[in-house]
């Protein structure tokens, strides 16, 4: 059975060793996350490469998104890497002009040197993922005084976020501006943009990639309190190829019990903007250790698949668990499940609503026939895939497989739920016969369909040599005028 909910992994050491790749991909990962978070420019670059070959020699496409680490806010070393316990009442000092490596028991330095400035007395630090909690005290000079209000232990360069938010840190380091070239370099499929604040850091990091040469889409994290306000949230999604549920920072600014509402919010959103909707973090957390999930991770990523998520994110699980394919076949598995649910096919949306030109009112008709009647596929010809892109904001059982000769245009689509990368060879004919008989060569080799089969097509029929889609056909394989 096809699974039409992708599935993005996280490279890392574990994925290294020898036949883990292999594993993963095989298991059912269409697109691969690297996190410049960690490693080298080598690292990428040679985990990129060894993912392409893999693709190539296995005749199929999977998408490569290059993940920017932004301005994730950490504090500094401790002394001789030292661990050490806070307990609830304890006092506890961020110092920006402390030592970056002197850190101790009753303070620790900070490398965002201007946090001392942008936080208040009463406000929650929160470190390390929200297994800290500091209430800030008073603000001398540059040493933020707080109170632990929840102990734990603390270690070199945990990240602090602020409860609610506010913190003034760009979205784009200068880490972040030099990554973007390796992203060139590497032909990226998707960048990912972390803590964007608003539309502005999505337009500033599309006009650096331009100026880099890397035509990736761009994937905004959506990741920090202040970005989720109507106006903003809706600016940074326009702006974008599509978002990610990013539960992990965002949890912790706005606390976890916050994040189900907008997780269904944040999918409904980017669906009906016609864009890419990514969910993320601790979706078989347990499975980093373990050979299994935890029954409430099978339902985490069900639910998501319901909500109408595209892709459902592995981090550490695959980067360095134990048992990364283990976890990617979970996921598959839970996602094919998941799909069977009527409610994961079944579409009242924008029955009311204007088209916008002649390629979507095709898309959104072909998905209307197509779910209104037992076709086998849809099919559609597509140059830059966004009439893949519509058919696919559409919830439906019915595959929809982007046929193109743009290797590009084929990576990108594998982000896109319920739809399916198929080389075509380029056809320069203009003659709709012609052109119908390479779709159903190419779909009947692919062993996608076979004799008797009914699919939709849609395709651009136009005087000059390209254009957008302006036509939708229903065939029967063997039926049409066949050279063979
Ligand atoms: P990260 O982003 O893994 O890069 O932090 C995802 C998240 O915050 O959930
Ligand atoms: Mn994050």
């Amino acid at each position: 059975m096809t699974r039409r909910t992708k599935i993005l992994a996280t490279l890392g050491p574990a994925t290294d060793k020898p036949g883990v790749l292999d594993s993963i991909l095989k298991a059912g990962v269409n697109v691969v996350r690297i996190n410049f978070s960690h490693g080298s420019e080598e690292e990428h670059l040679s985990r990129v490469k060894a993912v392409r070959e893999w693709a190539h020699a296995n005749n199929t496409y999977i998408g490569v998104l290059m993940d920017l680490q932004g301005p994730k806010i950490r504090i500094a070393s401790f002394k001789d890497g030292l661990k050490i316990q806070l307990n609830d009442g304890d006092q506890f000092a961020l110092d920006a002009d402390q030592d970056n490596l002197l850190g101790n028991q009753a303070s620790v330095g900070i490398a965002y040197k201007t946090l001392p400035q942008e936080v208040k007395p009463g406000n929650v630090l929160i470190l390390d993922d929200g297994k800290i909690m500091l209430e800030v005290v008073n603000i001398v000079g540059n040493k933020i005084n707080t109170l632990v209000i929840q102990g734990g232990v603390l270690s070199d360069k945990k990240g602090i976020n602020l409860r609610g938010g506010g913190l003034s840190a760009n979205a784009l380091t200068e880490k972040d501006k030099k990554d973007i070239f390796t992203a060139a370099k590497a032909k990226a499929d998707y960048v990912a943009l972390s803590f964007p604040v608003n539309g502005d850091d999505v337009r500033e990091v599309k006009a650096l990639l331009l100026e880099a040469g890397c035509e990736a889409g761009v994937i905004s994290k959506i990741e920090r309190a202040e970005s989720l306000k109507e106006e903003v949230i809706l600016d940074i999604i326009q702006e974008s190829a599509g978002i990610m549920v990013a539960r992990g920072d965002l949890g912790v600014e706005i606390g976890d019990a916050q994040l189900p509402a907008q997780q269904k919010r944040l999918i409904k959103m980017a669906r009906s903007n016609d864009r890419i909707v990514i969910t993320a973090t601790q979706m078989l957390e347990s499975m980093i250790e373990h050979p299994i999930p935890t029954r409430a991770e099978v339902f985490d990523v069900a639910n998501a698949v319901l909500d109408g998520t595209d892709v459902v994110m592995l981090s550490a699980e695959t980067a360095t668990g134990k048992y990364p394919r283990n976890a990617v076949k979970t996921m598959a598995e839970v996602c094919i499940e998941a799909e069977k649910n009527p409610i994961a096919k079944v579409s009242d949306h924008r029955l009311n609503k204007q088209f916008d030109n002649i390629d979507e009112t095709i898309a959104m008709s072909t998905m209307y026939a197509a779910n209104h009647m037992g076709v086998r596929v849809v099919a559609s010809l597509t140059q830059t895939g966004k009439t893949a892109m519509w058919m696919s904001r559409i919830s439906s059982g019915i595959p929809i497989y982007a046929m193109s000769d743009s290797v590009q245009t084929l990576r990108r689509v594998t982000l896109y739920r319920g739809v399916y990368p198929c080389g075509i060879d380029k056809t320069t004919t203009q003659d709709w016969v012609e052109v119908n008989s390479n779709v159903l060569d190419t779909l009947t080799k692919n062993n996608v369909v076979e004799s008797g089969d009914l699919v939709i097509l849609t395709k651009g029929i136009h005087k000059e040599e390209s254009g957008g889609t302006n036509m939708m056909q229903i065939i029967r394989v063997g039926n049409t005028v066949n050279k063979k």
